[in-house]
């Protein structure tokens, strides 16, 4: 069973060290989050696993890490300064403000009050200035989406690559979006990452790839330790679809909350490379936006056999970082109640999502011996570069275990005298079942090596 509540995974995130509110000392700042010690090993583990799957394991993906900071135009001609918006209304009564379509019964949430404005539009991005001169010209944006550079380098790539289609730029990062009402702990956020792909096909292929890529990506989360009966396929409607949209897929997840997008996976068509592309007419380039004045560089690609030039259409598989955190954390998330009527907490992350692999605890941490083969256990692991090896010394063991088993620590090792005095062996204790073992000291390396790596490949 995945967590009970939300209240839950918000006080062991904050307890353990996951996630904080960010700015807190200062009262924080809404929909702004930090994570700590055990969420960035979690996250950056999430992430890595992304990459793993969509660069490393495939022959036909490319890398991208492009900056934060955007030129206005590219947002202008991506028809995000015009569109990018959700409505707006505003309570007469307490003057708050909120998103009209996550209304309930068109009553404001806060004072009950049904005095509301008309929904007008607000712009979601975060608009700044770029050098010591304030004005027009030196506005840029925080990238709402990780997509737009990879549009905008697609050339670059493409010259410094040889790709031919179909082939796809991955993007991790940030992304920035002035929500109006930000909730839901880590679901909805001003400040967030995303893990991005966009998979260029010829025209008339690209149904067949929208749909290869949902499987894909169904498969991906449930390799995550997702449970598939908690996950759902929406396809939008029309009336729904972003303005750049052929057709989407919406991975939805059951948070605790609700059942709400996890990730969406979008049909751009040639909507973004043809908005940025000049001189179609002279290439003869046949794309379904304007002309761009603007820019630069043709988007375009060259059909090797028969000359012609061509805009690619692009499928996206667009995953939110924090919200694959949040649910993973959920599904993993179990409290159970053994034997002898007590209960303990555990986080079953999959081992290569595991913050800390394996924890080496010492029997005795004021005892030289036992505290020099520990220490040097856990170097000798941490060598091996699976991920991270913790050496703790709180003294008590089976409290040892507990704290671990609650932040997901698939293994931990106890050193004790047996271990310095007889035959160099240290108790093996599994997450999972309990269960222990004694193994040689020698024979670590290879165990452990084993146990990861079967989850390496998730
Ligand atoms: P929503 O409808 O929930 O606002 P969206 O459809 O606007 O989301 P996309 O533009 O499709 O989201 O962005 C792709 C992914 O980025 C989403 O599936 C989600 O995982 C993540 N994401 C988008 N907005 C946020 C946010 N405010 N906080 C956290 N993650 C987000």
């Amino acid at each position: 069973m995945p967590a009970r509540s939300m209240e839950e995974l918000v006080a062991l995130c904050k307890r353990r060290g996951f996630v904080f509110q960010a700015s807190e000392l200062y009262g924080g700042l809404q929909g702004v989050y930090d994570y700590g010690p055990l969420g960035v090993e979690l996250k950056n583990n999430l992430k890595a696993a992304w990459w793993r799957a969509m660069v490393y394991e495939r022959d036909d993906v490319e890398g991208l890490d492009s900056a934060i900071l955007t030129n206005r135009k590219v947002l202008q001609y991506s028809g995000h300064e015009a569109t990018f918006t959700d409505p707006m209304v505003d309570c007469r009564q307490c003057r708050a403000r909120w998103r009209a379509d996550h209304l309930e019964g068109g009553r404001c949430p806060k004072c009950g009050s049904d005095d509301l404005t008309e929904p007008r539009p607000f712009n979601l991005m975060f608009r700044t200035q770029v050098g010591p001169v304030e004005d027009a010209s030196s506005t840029a944006y925080l990238r709402p989406e990780t997509a737009q550079s990879i549009f905008t380098n697609f050339k670059h790539v493409v010259d410094a690559t040889s790709r031919r289609l179909p082939f796809g730029i991955a993007q991790v990062g940030k992304a920035f979006r002035n929500e109006i009402t930000p909730r839901n702990f880590i679901f909805r956020v001003r400040e967030f990452e995303q893990m991005e792909l966009e998979f260029f096909v010829e025209p008339g292929t690209d149904e067949e790839w929208h749909e290869t890529w949902v499987q894909e990506r169904l498969d991906w989360w449930r390799r995550q330790g997702i449970d598939p009966n908690r996950l759902e396929l929406y396809r939008v409607p029309p009336e729904e679809l972003a303005h750049y949209s052929k057709a989407t897929f919406d991975v939805m997840y059951r948070f605790p909350h609700g059942v709400e997008e996890l990730e969406g996976i979008a049909n751009r068509t040639d909507f973004d490379l043809g908005s940025h592309t000049k001189d179609q007419d002279s290439l003869g380039i046949d794309a379904s936006v304007e002309e761009n004045p603007d820019s630069n560089a043709r988007l375009a690609i060259r059909d090797l056999q028969s000359g012609t030039w061509r805009v690619p259409y692009v499928i996206e598989p667009s995953a939110g970082v924090d919200r694959g955190v949040l649910a993973v954390l959920n599904e993993a998330y179990r409290v159970e109640t053994l034997d002898n009527g007590s209960t303990r907490t555990v986080l079953g992350l999959k081992p290569h999502l595991a913050p800390v692999k394996v924890a080496v605890l010492p029997l005795k941490r004021n005892h030289e011996g036992i505290v020099a083969r520990a220490r040097a256990i856990r170097k000798e692991l941490q060598a091996l570069g699976f991920g991270r090896v913790l050496y703790e010394d709180t003294g008590n063991i089976g409290k040892g275990y507990r704290r671990h088993d609650e932040v997901g620590t698939p293994l931990c090792l106890t050193v004790d005298f047996q271990t310095i005095e007889e035959d160099d062996t240290v108790t093996v204790r599994d997450r999972d079942t309990m269960a222990q073992t004694r193994l040689a000291v020698a024979e670590l390396p290879a165990y452990v090596g084993e146990y990861f790596s079967a989850g390496a490949g998730s």
